[in-house]
């Protein structure tokens, strides 16, 4: 099998080579695939407008936000320094706003005002946001955002669910009220009503947060002019997984909207937040296996590169594709290789009973089929673009962050990040 799945243009040889070149374990990107996924999102339809937002947290390479803001994506940023690394990047600041469940020290303050005049935008999530900054925003005629906490909330687990009344994240429905009395004390009100429910969300409870964002906004919010209903669309990462199907959500966003215009004259502008649905399936990370064990009951093959390069098994279970190079053809059980007799447990370097790439939910390895790998060959993980890069605990065991390369638009193989090196570990211990 040369093709890795249905809209990869990455090939086998491309990873032999990048393992070549960078030495393994490395990140490879396709960035066809992402730019496919940005202008599915750019076509989703709406009915007054729609300003797609990358949520950067989900893979924050400079590289990689350069081609999706070139696509014509703007920025969703979780933290002032996300807004200094994207502004690094070269996305100007009237592109991004700021969610973030951060609160500031006077200093921290000052710079949040400072990137306000040139253009940032700021999504206000707790009442104490509210009170810092609601002074400057009346004096500056800034226009806010405001992040509710609709009640209702779908992730792919339920760490991921940021909407029900077990995540903390924007303000609470019964908090509007108080919410309403300060803004109208201190002269503004709210252009933009948003919500984010969670990752990898359901797309029928995605569908019921439409319903709940425009009650809200018809009830509370009579100067909105923008809705922003946040990221969370899942993708297939498996075979057997199916996901969100963008049309069908924005046809029925659409059709709410314009019900709204019918009966309140207000047209709303629609924002959407993807992170995972950008970068996900774009992301293959390449290691080599380095060891075989067998506990009598369990076939291991050790890998170079584990939890501290993915660590979405160990933290929700998270299932992903794997490839066993032979020769120079990539195999797959999950992709309709035949997988023959053999079975492993994908298991990592670190000194972690659990640095594996398949737990079950409660923490034990799991056997998967495969083609018998011999010691050096490349075991190649895919759907680990989102929330691998940017979120493993690369340093434990003091292993170095791995590099990361694009497989460019063009056909060509890019380093976008160097390894990092003992010495930067380090650096800043005295
Ligand atoms: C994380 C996040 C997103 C993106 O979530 P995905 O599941 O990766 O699409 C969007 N908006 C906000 C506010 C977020 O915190």
């Amino acid at each position: 099998m040369n093709k890795l799945n249905n809209f990869s243009t990455i090939r086998a040889a491309d990873f032999s080579a990048a393992a070549e070149r960078f030495a393994t374990p490395v990140y490879v990107y396709d960035e066809n695939l992402i730019l496919t996924k940005c202008r599915e999102c750019l076509d989703m339809p709406h009915a007054f407008g729609l300003i797609v937002r990358y949520a950067m947290k989900a893979n924050s390479n400079r590289t990689l936000l350069q081609t999706i803001t070139g696509a014509g994506l703007h920025i969703d940023a979780s933290s002032l320094n996300e807004v200094l690394r994207a502004s690094l990047a070269g996305v100007p600041y009237d592109k991004i706003m700021l969610t973030t469940q951060e609160a500031y020290t006077p200093a921290e303050l000052d710079k949040l005002q400072d990137l306000l005049l040139r253009g940032l935008k700021y999504n206000v999530c707790s009442l104490r946001q509210l009170r810092d900054i609601a002074g400057f925003a009346a004096a500056h005629e800034l226009e806010l955002s405001i992040r509710v906490q609709p009640g209702i909330g779908s992730g792919e687990s339920a760490t991921r669910t940021t909407g029900d009344s077990y995540s903390c994240f924007g303000i609470h429905l019964s908090d509007l009220p108080e919410a309403a009395e300060y803004t109208s004390s201190q002269g503004i009100e709210f252009r933009k009503v948003h919500c984010h429910i969670g990752s990898g969300s359901n797309p029928n409870v995605w569908i019921q947060s439409i319903d709940v964002m425009l009650d809200i906004i018809a009830r509370h919010f009579p100067r909105a002019e923008c809705v922003s209903f946040g990221g969370g669309f899942k993708v297939a990462r498996m075979p057997d997984e199916k996901p969100a199907d963008l049309r069908l959500l924005g046809d029925y966003a659409k059709e709410r909207i314009e019900n709204f215009y019918q009966t309140t004259g207000r047209k709303l502008k629609v924002e959407i937040e993807p992170g995972t649905y950008i970068v996900a399936n774009a992301g293959y990370a390449v290691a080599r296996v380095i060891d075989k064990k067998s506990t009598g009951d369990f076939n291991f093959i050790i890998t170079d590169g584990g939890m501290e390069i993915n660590a979405r098994p160990i933290m929700y279970g998270s299932r992903h594709p794997f490839y066993i190079m032979a020769g120079d053809t990539l195999k797959s059980s999950e992709f309709g290789d035949d997988p023959g007799e053999y079975e492993a447990i994908i298991a990592g370097k670190c000194c972690e009973s659990s640095d594996m790439q398949t737990l079950t939910d409660d923490g034990y390895g799991y056997p998967v089929k495969m083609k018998e790998p011999d010691i050096g060959d490349l075991c190649v993980i895919g759907g680990v673009g989102a929330y691998c890069s940017a979120m493993t605990p690369f340093n434990y065991n003091s292993h170095t962050q791995i590099p990361e390369a694009l497989f460019t638009a063009g056909g060509e193989l890019r380093l976008i990040r160097r390894r990092q090196t003992l010495e930067q570990i380090v650096e800043n211990e005295m």
